[in-house]
Formats: structure tokens, C-alpha cells, sequence
């Protein structure tokens, strides 16, 4: 067999790993065990030995301070996010600020950040592949939520290098959990993907013509999911032992992850039965030293009546991509469930009620994703039919399969006014009663240094010259392979039915979830590339200095839809440098932001007078260096070799 390209869904709760050969897309499962899931789950053993996955998880129990589970949900967070700041509280692993302002963890008096702790489970993931497959695997395709933004691809990317993998794509979910369900099928029509797993919810509406996906709408939470509501069952027993033993476990961390641990339990029971019983032993001791005991029952109409309002959350995200498509619930032809809190019954009955639909759930919700990625993987490693167009909106490029040909949808070279003020300005559309115009755009311009960077394309001779729109706006594409129909009911280590080898590869047509932005003045932002696009897309800015002689400028981006630069989420800083001493106003850099088929961010810039190409960085906020990089594959790989 040809070297094969992994597809990992790397998952907050569990992680599974599939890959696609001839005709034959299957999960691979821990030889020994024969599990498919892999707990994304990494314990710090006082011996030194990290455990990783089901020996891992268990260790929740009694060492739950050096025990770190749900990390996705914090992965490309700033430490002083929100997310990270809840985490803080409900979490019993130790959580710093890092000197670029990420997260780290911090276990047996070492710390880690976020993406290394990834890489343990993606360094399993691989090993449990490898030795399911037989032979070396290094590359791979790993998903992400749809809704992922900058920062939090960035270091997915990262935790991969860092395992030793090579990451071919970043592939958002449900897009790849329509292709495990589409592919080869046939069909057309509309497809709405709800997707509710562990830590994070996504909605994403796509039109599946044939062996094409275009996504039309995408939208989440990621603070949304099965913690969620493990947390709420878990506030419950706290509060049952309070009353019957007057002593709140809330205050004993260690105690805490043996209520959540049993919550998860009889919230999953109870997905199967009307009716859960359990005792959780010495879950405290009393003053006299004796044991205290949990006892606690819970019906599922109770689990239900607190369930119903988060689950309702994830209608309002729904309804938020449902206007961004401009259709209703009821105009889909299909409704996919994905991740494991779909198996709850509550959640399937309200999709049903909002769809109008009952919602299919064919292949296991826990392995779809994996599947789909390796569909797109086999793709990527090529050695499949180029894709054809369906209809005359969607263009097969020469190079579509393995590689994503770059098609400009909104590109535009925007001609500065005149008497344009310092120091670096831009121009762009406003409306009226916004915030002021750009043209009075005021930026610092000094470099700031220290910040780990990411690879900038600064090479402008690459630069494409600007393209009109196309009609409709859409644009991007990417290109996957063949795949199999899905078989029922939840085979989980599956090899579906053959399809003929020579079947065109699907093209995949994403958005990006979030607008990007600059910062403007006053505290305002403006966006680059807006919310929903189809990607790839690039988008061209110029800016002028706005000092005399100036050799250096500074623009700060971030991603979200407030106008206010500060309720956006910061990615980082772009610093263009060596700019050519001039008087003020008189340099202009052409500034390219381009989001690629990963959805990840690519810049390049130039001096639009003399074509010359300018330097560019973007220090991202608790971006990792390469350097960094190499130094934790090296611990990494030391850990590995002892604990094995
Ligand atoms: P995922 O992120 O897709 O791996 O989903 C993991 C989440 O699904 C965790 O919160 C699990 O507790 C939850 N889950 C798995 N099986 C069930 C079940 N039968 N009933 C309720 N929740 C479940």
C-alpha cells in the first residue's frame, strides 16, 4: 500500500482516525483494544511517563490536577479570553499565561502549552494508526470546527508539527461529515449539518449537487456541548450531597472530577434508559472520619427539563446561519447529526421539530467526521479522477486535486483618495452614521518584537493581478475523492462498499466563518474579508506611512463582526518593515490577506510604485515559533520513547 494520508478528527472528548484506499474507507482502531475512540485525554504520571488516551483518562480520577481533558475548546485561546477564564474555574489542572499571551498548562512542575498537549493525542492518535496499518503514517488531515478561527487553526497546525505529522489540510467538520455522507450518492439537494460534540456546536447549511459541496452558511459556539451539560448534572449531585451530608464537594477539586466523571455516566445512561441509580463511594469523609457517600438518582424527564434551554442554544446559532443563507429550516432536504450529544434523544426530537425533518444518523455520529476527513486525505495524496464541474458556476482548475488553485473572488486594488493622512490609511466602503471613515485612519508604527511569528508569502512576484468578482460572489474550490456509500446502522470500524476507482474527486467549496478585520481609529475596525465567503479568497488593502522617513508600520487584526476593534478577537499584529524613507504619505504597501482552502491566513505585501515586495510578519497572539516548535517534538519525543 502507497504511503497513506491520515484522517484524524482530533475531538475534544475523543479523537478517532480513518484512512481511504481503493474503494475502502475505514476507521482504524487500537489494535489491542479494538476501540476506535481515543480519549483526547493526557496524564502527567509522577514516575514521568505521560499517559495518553484510555490510560489517561482514567487517571481523571485520581490525579485529576495532572490530568488535562477538553483542551480543544482552549486550543488558540489568549489566556486572558473568556473561554480560558471559565476554563479556569471549572477545570482542576493548572492553566498560566505564556510569554506570548497564550495558555499554558501546567502539570508536575512543568508546563505545556496548549498545542503540545494536542500533539501527545495526536502523537497516539498516529502510533494506534501505524500499528493498525502496519507501516509509517506521517501525513495527515485533521478537522477542526467550522467556526474556528485564526489562532485556533494556527495551533491545530502547530500540535501536528509537533507530533511529526504533516499536515496536508485543515478540513472544517461538517464538511467533512458531508462528504462520508454524500459522496458517491448521488444526491442533491439541501443539507443542514448539526453538529453538538463534547466542547463546541456547529450548524453548517451546504448544497450537495452530485459529488459537489458548497457550503452556503456556517455558524457555532464553541463554548457549547456535552461539558456542558455534564457540568449541570454535576452541580446537581453537588448539591443532593450538600443536603444529605452538609459538606459541599465543590470546594475539593479531586472529589468535583469524580461528580463530573459520574455525571457524564448517567448523562449518557440516560440517553439508553428512562431511569439512573448510582453511588459514588468516599466521595468525602466527615469530621468524625468517616466515609460520606453520593447517593443519586435522576429520570430522563429531569436530565430533559434541564437540558431544554442549552439545547435551545443551539437554535439561535442555527437560526444566525439560517439569515445568513436566507432560507428556513424547513426548505432542507436533510439533517446530518454529528458528535456524540447527538445521541441524546431530547436533542434529536428538537432538530426534528426545528427541521421539520427527521434527521439522519446513518453512520455513527463519533466516526463520520474521521471518515470524511479520509475521503478528503486520499484526495489530497492524489492518484484520483480530476472533478468536473456541474454547472457553469463551479470551475475545475487544472491542478485541483492534492492542490487548492487559488481563485480571487473579491480582490481588489483600492485607489487611495487624495490627501490621504498619516500614517497609514486605507480606503473602503462606509456607511452612513458608522464609525469615521478609514481615510482617517490613524495606526502606531513601531514594531513590536518578541512575539513568535507565522510564515508570511511576501514573494510578489506571485502576487495574481486583481479579478473581477464572479457572478454570485462564490468563488474558492478545493478538490477530495471517492467515496462510499455509508452503511447503517454505526459500523464503527468500517470498510464501506466499493465504488468505482475511477470516480472524479468532490469539490469542496467552504466559507470562512468569522470577518476579518483591521484596526481603524478611535477604537473601530473594519473588515477585510467578510463572514461567510467562499474560500480560498484573498483581499488587497494599500496603506501609506503617516511620518516622514518612516521605515516601519504596524496593523492589528483581529476576526469577528463588532465594529469595535476590542470586542473582536485579536489574531496578532502584521509588521511591514523596511519601507523606503519617503515623506509621509508618499509610501504605499499593497497589503494581500489571503484565507486559504485550511481557512488559515496568508499576507503578503508590496509597494504598489516599485513592485517591490515588503517585509511582513504577522506575530499572532500565543503563536509558537518554529523553534518552539522543534523544541517540544523533541520532549515529545523523549516522553514517548521512556513511556513506552
Ligand atoms: P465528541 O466531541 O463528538 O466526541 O462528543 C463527545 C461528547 O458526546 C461527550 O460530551 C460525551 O459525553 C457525549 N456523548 C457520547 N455518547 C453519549 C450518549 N450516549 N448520550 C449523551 N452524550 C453522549
Amino acid at each position: 500500500m502507497a504511503a497513506p494520508v491520515l484522517g484524524i478528527d482530533l475531538g475534544t472528548t475523543n479523537s478517532v482516525v480513518a484512512v481511504s484506499d481503493a474503494g475502502n474507507t475505514r476507521v482504524l482502531t487500537e489494535p489491542e483494544s479494538g476501540s476506535a475512540l481515543i480519549p483526547s485525554v493526557v496524564s502527567f504520571h509522577p514516575s514521568g511517563d505521560v499517559l495518553v488516551g484510555h490510560g489517561a483518562r482514567d487517571r481523571r480520577l485520581v490525579d485529576a490536577a495532572n490530568t488535562v481533558y477538553s483542551i480543544k475548546r482552549l486550543i488558540g485561546r489568549p489566556f486572558r479570553s473568556e473561554e480560558v477564564r471559565r476554563a479556569r474555574e471549572r477545570f482542576p489542572f493548572e492553566l498560566r499565561e505564556g510569554p506570548t499571551g497564550g495558555a499554558l498548562v501546567v502539570a508536575r512542575g512543568e508546563s505545556y502549552t496548549l498545542p503540545e498537549i494536542s500533539a501527545f493525542v495526536l502523537r497516539e492518535v498516529r502510533s494506534v494508526a501505524e500499528r493498525a496499518l502496519g507501516q509509517a503514517a506521517v501525513r495527515a488531515v485533521i478537522t477542526v470546527p467550522a467556526n474556528f478561527n485564526e489562532l485556533q487553526r494556527s495551533a491545530t497546525k502547530a500540535a501536528g508539527r509537533v507530533a511529526g505529522l504533516e499536515v496536508m489540510r485543515i478540513l472544517n467538520e461538517p464538511t467533512a461529515a458531508a462528504l462520508a455522507y454524500g459522496y458517491g450518492s448521488g444526491q442533491t439537494g439541501r443539507v443542514a449539518i448539526y453538529d453538538l460534540g463534547g466542547g463546541t456546536f456547529d450548524i453548517t447549511l451546504l448544497e450537495m449537487q452530485g459529488d459537489v459541496f458548497e457550503v452556503t452558511a456556517t455558524a457555532g459556539d464553541t463554548f457549547l456541548g456535552g461539558d456542558d451539560i455534564d457540568l449541570l448534572v454535576a452541580e446537581r449531585m453537588a448539591d443532593v450531597f450538600l443536603r444529605d451530608n452538609r459538606y459541599d464537594p465543590r470546594g475539593d477539586r479531586q472529589a468535583y472530577e469524580r461528580l463530573r466523571a459520574a455525571a457524564e455516566w448517567a448523562k449518557c445512561e440516560l440517553s439508553a434508559q428512562p431511569e439512573v441509580e448510582l453511588t459514588v463511594e468516599e466521595l468525602a469523609y466527615g469530621e468524625d472520619g468517616a466515609a460520606l457517600n453520593l447517593n443519586f438518582t435522576m429520570t430522563r424527564r429531569e436530565i430533559e427539563a434541564m437540558l431544554t434551554p442549552l439545547v435551545g442554544r443551539t437554535f439561535d446559532v442555527c437560526e444566525d446561519a439560517m439569515r445568513l443563507a436566507r432560507l428556513r429550516p424547513a426548505e432542507f432536504d436533510r439533517v446530518i447529526l454529528v458528535g456524540g450529544s447527538t445521541r441524546i434523544p431530547l436533542v434529536r426530537r428538537m432538530v426534528q421539530e426545528y427541521f421539520k425533518s427527521e434527521p439522519c444518523c446513518d453512520i455513527d455520529p463519533d466516526t463520520v467526521v474521521a471518515m470524511g476527513a479520509a475521503i478528503h486525505a486520499r484526495a489530497l495524496a492524489g492518484d484520483v479522477p480530476q472533478p468536473s464541474a456541474p454547472s457553469s458556476q463551479v470551475q475545475v482548475p487544472d491542478n485541483a486535486i492534492g492542490k487548492v488553485a487559488l481563485r480571487k473572488v473579491s480582490a481588489e486594488r483600492v485607489s487611495l483618495p487624495a490627501g490621504l493622512p498619516p500614517p497609514i490609511a486605507e480606503a473602503s466602503n462606509r456607511t452612513a452614521g458608522g464609525p469615521p471613515p478609514a481615510a482617517d485612519v490613524v495606526l502606531g508604527s513601531s514594531i513590536v518584537v518578541g512575539a513568535a511569528d507565522i510564515d508570511v508569502d511576501v514573494n510578489m512576484n506571485e502576487m495574481l493581478p486583481p479579478a473581477p468578482p464572479p457572478p454570485g460572489g462564490t468563488g474558492g474550490f478545493d478538490a477530495a475523492i471517492m467515496m462510499q456509500q455509508p452503511q447503517a446502522p454505526y459500523p464503527s470500524a468500517m470498510a464501506l462498499p466499493q465504488t468505482r476507482a475511477d470516480r472524479p474527486a468532490p469539490l469542496l467549496l467552504d466559507v470562512t466563518p468569522q470577518s476579518l478585520v483591521v484596526e481603524t481609529v478611535s477604537g473601530y475596525c473594519d473588515p477585510v474579508i467578510r463572514r461567510n465567503a467562499a474560500i480560498p479568497v484573498e483581499q488587497t488593502r494599500v496603506f501609506s506611512t503617516g511620518l516622514d522617513g518612516q521605515e516601519s508600520v504596524l496593523i492589528r487584526i483581529a476576526q469577528g463582526e463588532s465594529r469595535r476593534y476590542d470586542e473582536c478577537q485579536a489574531l496578532g499584529q502584521l509588521e511591514l518593515h523596511g519601507l523606503r524613507p519617503a515623506p509621509r504619505g508618499a509610501v504605499k504597501i499593497a497589503v494581500t490577506f489571503e484565507i486559504d482552502a485550511d481557512g488559515t491566513l496568508q499576507v503578503r505585501a508590496e509597494d504598489p510604485e516599485t513592485g517591490q515586495r515588503q517585509g511582513a510578519r504577522i506575530a499572532l497572539v500565543g503563536g509558537i515559533s518554529d523553534e518552539e516548535i522543534a523544541m517540544m517534538a523533541q520532549r515529545q519525543g523523549q516522553h514517548f520513547a521512556e513511556s513506552r
